[in-house]
Parts: C-alpha cells; structure tokens; sequence
C-alpha cells in the first residue's frame, strides 16, 4: 500500500511523538559516566516535580510502562493479606486491582456508574464504616482512558481527609498527568503513577511514580515481594542504582527534551490547549450525535477529559470496522473500545503534541469514515470543531494586537 504524506495518531497513547524528541533520541549510546547523561537524568527527576505539583515527593522512573508504575505503588507500599478501596472506573481501575490481588491483597470495589465520576462522598462512607483502619489505601483513576471520564482527585483528596482515616491516596494518571492540572502536594497524594508515552509526549517505555513522605514511610514496613521496583534499592545516587541497572538513555533523552518543551510552554497554557483541541473534539462528536447512533460517553460535560473522548456507538455499529477504516483509509488512527465499551465505541485520543489543524484533520478523517460507512450521523461535525476553534483564536489574536498596541505606546 502506497502511503503519502502525514498519518494522524489519536489514540490515546502511544501518542505523536514531537521531531524535537525523535531527535533528541537519535544518537549514539554514551558512556553510563558521562556528564552529558547525568545532567540529563537530573533533569528528569527535577522536571518532572512540577509537572506533578510536588517539591516534596521522591521520583521513581522505570523502564517499564504504565503496568509497572502500578505494580512498583503496590510492591512497595502494601503487604499480602493488606485491603485497599478500589472506586471502580473501567478498564483501567480493574487492571490495577487485578495487580494487586495478584500480589494477595484483598480489593474492595466501589461500583460506580462508568458514565460518571466518582463520588467522593461514597468514599468517604467506605473509609468511615472501616472502623478498625484495614484499608491501608484507596487506588484512584484520574481520567479511565476507556471512559473518558476524569475523576475529581481534589474532591476526593477532602472527602478522605475529612474522615481522618490513615489510608494511602494513590492516583493513576497515566492518562490526565500533562493534560489537566495535578497538584500532587496540595492534594494530599501519597503515589502518583504515569508513564512516557501519554501527556509526555515520549515513546512508550518509561514508567513513572511519585511518592510521598507518608508512602516512603509504608515502605518501609511493607513486605510486598520486590527487587526491581523495591524504592530502597533506588534511593541511591548512583545512576546503575537509581534505574535499577543500565538508564534507558534514549528513553531519558527524550523525556529530558519532552520536559524542556513543556517548561517552554508551560502547564496553565498546556492544560488550555488540551482543554480547546477536547472540547473541539466534542462540539465535532454533539453534531454527529444528532444522526442518533453515536453519542459522547460521559454523561456531564464537566467530567469529560482533556485527554480522551470515548464515543458509544449504537446497537448494529461495528466501531472495529469504522476504527480499521479510518486507519487503513484516513492514514488515523482512533482508538477501539475497552473493558464493559468492547464493540460498544471507540475513542478518539487528544493529548500530547497536538495542535488544531491535526485535531480537525483527524475529525475530517473520522467524519468521512462514518459518511463512508452509511454510519447515521449529522453532517458538520468538522465545521462545528471550526468554529469553536475560529473563536478561541479569534480571542487570541485580539490580545495578542492589545499586546501589540501597548508595547508600542
Ligand atoms: C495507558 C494507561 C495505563 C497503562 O499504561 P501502559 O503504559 O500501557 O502499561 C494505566 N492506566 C491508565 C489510566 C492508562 O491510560
């Protein structure tokens, strides 16, 4: 098959990869001693603390991925026969509990309603009825990438402190870390897990946790089985310590130059743009909803992630079809259903290096597959994405002239 010109990614992760890092990686292999590598490494574990709105917590980083940084919170913070509160999210909630019951620690689920967050208050009400304090940790989802529904980890922060039980805050967001704000800090977290390839704009193959004094204070009467992930043997200065044997160097030189962009950047006009190129996503999907056989996911507006939109599909739709069409077809890629939403939708992944023309040209691609497939839908999708679009820059050019005019004044 002959191929011209760009694709578009837009699961959500692996996500598109900016040249600046592709570049950063290509180069040879240095020496584990040299400078050149541990300034590198030190920018790594500097940089990446205000991306997690932490000064307080340690960093771990892994070669590994989002997996591992789950089992490196549990390895090192839990003990067999230990309970942990699991609010139930999808796909992702239930991977990380499988994890820890693999590791004999009884999970309790909250069941919720995958359309909607979390309520803080109900865990607040699991957290008050465990009287004796079993539950040594409630294991959060930021945003459950199979829903595209992001959970209030502050709300949830004051309903758990509100109750005074001791347990541990641990948060998933590999999906939401870079695209929505995370103040691990302020928040009372105690781990906080990602990997690279999501809102880092980094190839996958990093795993990521942040601990806070009160997890590193777990660890250490923890008796989880551990040697790689064990904390203890990272806490250590020397590099070949610190990863856990060799540096995935490329993979640090990525991430390095990942970090330097997004200080360039910065996280308020990060979280904005992600906030624009989701909710241009969504304007597009509310005009193909009208047709009546495919609609948003998430039931309120305001939980629906900067990060992922998960678009159900009605009953007689093959969201298979229409994903392997728009990939084969439309050079993009868009993301299948996970978990209970398996064949029930598919989702559309806008986090990571990411502007408005590769957002509208993705929709224009989706929008043709589903005109293509006799999908029923209403037409102007793409055109309401514009104009949303139109209008945010519009804003933007009229400060940038003010700007413009007082410097010149
Ligand atoms: C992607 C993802 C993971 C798993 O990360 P891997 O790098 O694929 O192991 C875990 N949790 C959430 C919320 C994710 O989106």
């Amino acid at each position: 098959m002959i191929r011209r010109g760009h694709g578009f990614l837009n699961a959500p992760g692996p996500t598109h990869i900016p040249e600046r890092v592709l570049n950063a990686m290509r180069r040879q292999a240095i020496d584990l001693e040299d400078e050149e590598l541990t300034a590198a490494i030190e920018h790594c574990f500097s940089g990446l603390k205000p991306v997690f709105g932490t000064t307080q917590a340690e960093i771990f980083i892994y070669a590994g991925n989002g997996h591992g940084a789950w089992e490196s919170a549990i390895a090192n913070t839990m003990s067999a026969g230990d309970k942990v509160l699991v609010p139930q999210t999808g796909h992702f909630s239930t991977g990380w509990a499988e994890m820890a019951e693999s590791f004999g620690i009884d999970c309790e689920i909250l069941p919720n309603d995958l359309r909607v967050a979390t309520d803080p208050a109900k865990i607040a009400a699991c957290l008050d009825a465990d009287k004796s304090h079993k539950i040594k940790a409630v294991m959060q989802v930021h945003t459950d990438t199979s829903t595209g529904v992001t959970h209030d980890i502050k709300a949830i922060h004051q309903a758990i402190a509100a109750t005074g039980h001791p347990a541990l805050y641990m948060v998933d967001s590999v999906a939401a870390l870079g695209t929505c704000a995370f103040e691990m800090d302020a928040w009372g977290i105690d781990v906080a897990v990602t990997a690279s390839q999501k809102g880092l704009m980094c190839p996958p193959g990093l795993g990521i946790v942040a601990a806070s004094a009160r997890a590193l204070e777990a660890h250490k009467t923890s008796t989880a089985p551990r040697r790689y992930w064990d904390w203890s043997q990272r806490r250590h200065t020397a590099h070949y310590r610190a990863f856990g044997g060799t540096c995935p160097e490329h993979l640090i030189f990525a991430l390095d130059e990942a970090l330097r962009m997004i200080e360039e950047e910065g996280l308020e006009a990060i979280y904005r743009r992600h906030f624009h190129l989701a909710e241009a996503v969504r304007r597009a999907v509310d005009v193909w909803a009208e047709g009546g056989a495919l609609g948003i996911h998430a039931l309120h507006p305001a939980e629906r992630s900067n990060g992922v939109t998960a678009i159900r599909t009605a009953e007689g739709i093959d969201p298979v079809e229409l994903r392997l069409l728009v990939r084969q077809m439309m050079r993009t890629s868009v993301a299948g259903g996970l978990g209970q939403l398996r064949g029930r939708a598919f989702r559309i992944g806008h986090l990571g290096d990411l502007n408005e023309p590769m957002i509208l040209g993705s929709l224009a691609a989706v929008e043709t597959s589903l005109e293509m497939l006799d999908i029923a839908h209403q037409k102007g999708g793409v055109t309401a994405a514009i104009d949303y679009i139109a209008g945010i820059k519009k804003t933007e050019l009229a400060a940038a002239r003010a700007a413009l005019r007082e410097k010149a004044a």
